[in-house]
């Protein structure tokens, strides 16, 4: 006779048996029954629309082993490495800068062993966990004081906070920003207690409307880097040093948040030639935010640089203690900050800077060999095709990279399953699609993943 609902079993009774009862020493009796309610549920869902579907023998060693092997999947951490070759280095989604391998020495050290994060080793006193890395940031952007915190949010939130509770804070139209969804310049300035005076129109500010808005409320003129947008056209804004006269003068604080700061000159790299966070100081700008993890090319963190008296009202504001890096954060932080001086070449030792410099012959290279060990697994429809490589996370936003990517496709499968199966191989690869193809841009890709992703395409022909 055929099965029907009422020879699904009581989950006790499943448990009662000694196979699943011998899962139970073995893992928790938690995750079992979580894994036998669900076998058990779709069961019965299935009855109940009508199917006849087979029951498993519920006392088998097998359907035990069923049971374990689900229950191993689910105790899997979510959080795994996968291949970038979307040609967007510093991507948010994934984790954005990749680290030195001397940032990860800091931060294992800092992991495994007790340190002096708080301690002053020449008096014994309580020291400054700023004070690790205050010195280097200040050598490396000629700024007289630096902290750092947890994220350029939390570092544009504290900073107007600290110095603008309260009163006014005057920005352009055109730089009210949004990144990422979350971080909304208007809100983060309502978040912080003071109130936005916008200034000029979408497209054109100048010195005056920024002049015109000051009154005796006014905290701050507010800059911002246009992350992931540029307005083009007919536009205007006053430069920097026009600004900073203007806050001197009427004695306000001229800030700038820049995003992703850079510490030195890309030009030479066929890079465009963004202000480096030296020269944005010495127009006169009184406090740069930047990111710790874009193109400094280091770990998550906030970093704040400019006038000693207002980074002092930083470091005192209560604030500062929710926003504070963590210690491996700023163990890695300054090491990547010591790749920037001699002996070491931030171009060469720092992978952000690294893939952003790297020659377009390598990346062709790179993009053969895997083509080659594509076809060598008896792939068709492989290609290497010239490609559009980008900084990301709103660095360099009107940059396109020149850049080598491999072109695949499988018979029998649309583009996007062949994507979503990458993404499901171990370690997952993530492309990009275009012209009816998958992607794989080899700016972003290092030479030793290319074995693993002939791997994940043996896989994915294989079934
Ligand atoms: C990226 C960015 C931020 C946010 O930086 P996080 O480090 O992600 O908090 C803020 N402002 C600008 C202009 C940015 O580009």
């Amino acid at each position: 006779m055929a099965p029907t609902l009422k020879d699904l079993p009581q989950i006790q009774a499943l448990l009662d048996r000694p196979a699943i009862a011998d899962l139970v020493t073995r893992y928790s009796h938690g995750e079992v029954v979580e894994v036998l309610r669900g076998v058990i549920g779709a069961l019965r869902l299935a009855f109940l629309s009508g199917d006849m579907p087979d029951l498993p023998d519920f006392a088998s060693t097998s359907f035990a082993a069923r049971v374990a092997k689900q229950i191993e999947a689910g105790r899997a951490p979510s959080l795994v490495p996968v291949i970038n070759a979307t040609g967007i280095i510093i991507h948010t989604n994934l984790g954005r800068a990749l680290l030195a391998p001397q940032a990860v020495e800091a931060m294992q050290m800092a992991a495994t062993a007790p340190s002096n994060l708080e301690l002053d080793l020449a008096t014994g006193k309580r020291g400054s966990r700023h004070a690790h890395v205050e010195r280097l940031i200040c050598e490396l952007t000629g700024a007289e004081a630096a902290v750092v915190v947890n994220n350029c949010a939390a570092a544009v939130l504290l900073s107007l906070m600290a110095t603008a509770q309260g009163r006014s804070v005057v920005a352009s139209r055109g730089e009210l920003i949004e990144i990422g969804g979350s971080f909304r310049l208007p809100d983060v300035i309502a978040q912080s207690g003071a109130v936005l005076r916008e200034v000029g129109a979408t497209n054109k500010t100048r010195i005056g409307d920024y002049a015109a808005a000051i009154d005796d409320s006014t905290a701050v003129l507010l800059k911002s880097h246009t992350s992931n947008y540029r307005i083009v056209g007919f536009t205007a804004a006053p430069e920097r040093r026009e600004l900073a006269k203007l806050a001197q003068e009427r004695d306000v604080i001229l800030m700038e948040d820049l995003g992703s700061g850079v510490l030195i000159d890309l030009s030479p790299y066929g890079l465009p030639d963004e202000p480096v966070v030296r020269d944005i100081l010495k127009t006169g700008v009184d406090l740069v935010v930047f990111s710790g993890d874009k193109l400094l090319g280091g770990p998550q963190a906030g970093i704040i640089a400019g006038r000693r008296d207002i980074v002092a009202q930083l470091k005192a504001h209560p604030l500062m203690r929710a926003v504070r890096i963590d210690k491996l954060s700023l163990a890695a932080l300054g090491a990547t900050l010591r790749l920037y001086r001699a002996p070491f070449e931030p171009v060469r030792d720092i992978p952000v800077l690294a893939m952003l410099s790297a020659a377009l012959e390598e990346i062709e290279g790179r993009a053969h060999r895997l083509a080659q060990m594509l076809r060598g697994i008896g792939m068709a429809q492989v290609e290497v095709t010239e490609s559009v490589a980008y900084a990301g996370a709103g660095s360099l936003p009107d940059q396109d990279l020149p850049s080598f990517a491999v072109a695949t496709a499988l018979p029998d499968m649309t583009v996007e399953l062949l994507g979503a199966a990458l993404r499901r191989a171990t370690p997952p690869v993530i492309g990009r699609i275009a012209q009816g193809k998958v992607m794989l841009d080899m700016r972003t890709v290092a030479e030793d993943e290319l074995p693993h992703i002939a791997r994940a395409f043996a896989q994915i022909s294989a079934v």
